[in-house]
């Protein structure tokens, strides 16, 4: 592959080795014949659905669960054939798309069942959601419960599954997270007297999955530790598996200069030279996700952390450096050079938001390089295609 599929100096590189190393180390712990969803919503949490789809089920995982109908039908039409269940809400006249693909709804309304239920022509294979304490989507007594699944006794509809989510898995007080497990056996026992056939039971999310694989059902959702990440920094402390992160970022040097004492960088000039000194400009800014907020943190160059220095821009953004480097010279923004690392969490930090939030915030404006065992093995660059 010779072209180069963009023409900026910033990228995101995804170890798509890493994503199946977490995968296994997860198989490791887990009883033989559970399965696992990988959770590729939101571009899979912006690595790039697709690729990271496909690492993931050449790992063997059973299917793969995303947020919102567009998601999966993206994933379909790029001609994967594994099950795929929308997790969120999807609008009962949008059925007849779901059947056509072949993707698993989530319901928890017996409304939306009746509405639905105009709209299949064919079979629309479901997955109950209930709520046992995550107060976001699902049925939250038995008799909503009944109901829903009264209204779900048609023809029509194939019941595949039940799910609940849990709130608290990755703190360390387990009683919240206890007391939906009770809740959400109550609900299967319910369940049991409506339907004959085996269900996929799952209700694990990556802190539940990593840190209790033996309480868990039928299925786990693996989410952000697939990406090599910890849930919260408390399951990070307790490491229940290892895991190697798979996102980085980085940029090149594409201009040098030495400022003289007293001059100064960027809007509002927030910055001044306090004596001569180098200064490197990055062409990364708030529009790729590179936020305002990140003005004095540091970015690694030559593995040696240099601070940014002035307002962050839509498209750039200024470094202080220790010496006149090369134009082309390559910035790391998230990951690592020689012995210096830059985290996610060190970065999520300074932002003082969760590991999550971090590479979901990185924009289409930045291509995806993907790499296993140290060699590219494709380029998405999301403006051009
Ligand atoms: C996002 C999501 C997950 C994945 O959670 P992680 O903490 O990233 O593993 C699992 N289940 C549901 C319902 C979700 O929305």
């Amino acid at each position: 592959m010779s072209s180069p599929y963009f023409y900026r100096d910033s990228w995101v590189e995804v170890d798509l080795q890493s994503i199946k190393r977490n995968i296994e180390q997860l198989k490791r712990i887990l009883p033989n014949g559970k399965k696992i969803f990988a959770v590729v919503k939101a571009n899979a949490y912006g690595h790039g659905d697709i690729q990271v789809a496909e690492a993931a089920l050449s790992s063997g995982v059973y299917g793969l669960a995303v947020a919102i109908l567009d998601e999966a039908i993206k994933l379909r039409d790029a001609g994967i054939k594994a099950p795929i269940l929308v997790m969120g809400w999807v609008r009962p006249e949008d059925v007849s798309v779901a059947i056509e693909k072949n993707i698993i709804l989530t319901t928890f309304q017996k409304e939306w069942v009746k509405t639905a239920k105009q709209y299949v022509n064919g079979t629309l294979s479901l997955h109950v959601k209930v709520d046992t304490g995550m107060g976001r989507l699902g049925v939250r007594s038995k008799n909503e419960l009944e109901e829903l699944l009264m209204e779900l006794n048609d023809k029509k509809f194939h019941i595949d599954g039940i799910f609940t989510h849990f709130a608290t898995a990755d703190e360390d007080n387990m009683t919240y997270y206890d007391k939906q497990k009770e809740k959400f056996n109550e609900f299967l026992n319910v369940l049991e007297q409506y339907v004959a056939h085996p269900l996929i039971v799952h209700s694990s999310n990556s802190a539940a999955s990593i840190r209790f694989p033996n309480q868990m059902q039928d299925a786990v959702r693996f989410g952000i530790s697939m990406y090599g990440l910890y849930p919260s920094p408390y399951v990070k402390e307790e490491k229940p598996i290892p895991l190697s992160p798979a996102f980085s970022l980085h940029s090149k040097l594409i201009h040098v200069k030495k400022l003289s004492k007293g001059e100064s960088v960027s809007y509002g000039c927030t910055y001044t030279a306090s004596e001569d000194e180098w200064v490197g400009t990055v062409p990364l800014g708030y529009a790729d996700g590179w936020v305002r907020k990140f003005q004095g943190s540091t970015v690694l160059i030559h593995g040696k952390r240099m601070a940014i220095i002035g307002r962050i821009c839509m498209d750039q953004f200024m470094v202080k450096l220790d010496n006149a480097y090369d134009i082309g010279t390559k910035v790391t923004l998230i990951g690592r050079q020689e012995e210096e690392e830059i985290s996610v969490d060190e970065v999520a930090d300074r932002l003082e938001t969760i590991n999550y939030e971090i590479p979901c915030q990185i924009s289409y404006r930045v291509p995806r390089v993907y790499k296993e065992n140290d060699q590219v093995v494709s380029r998405h660059n999301y403006l051009l295609c």
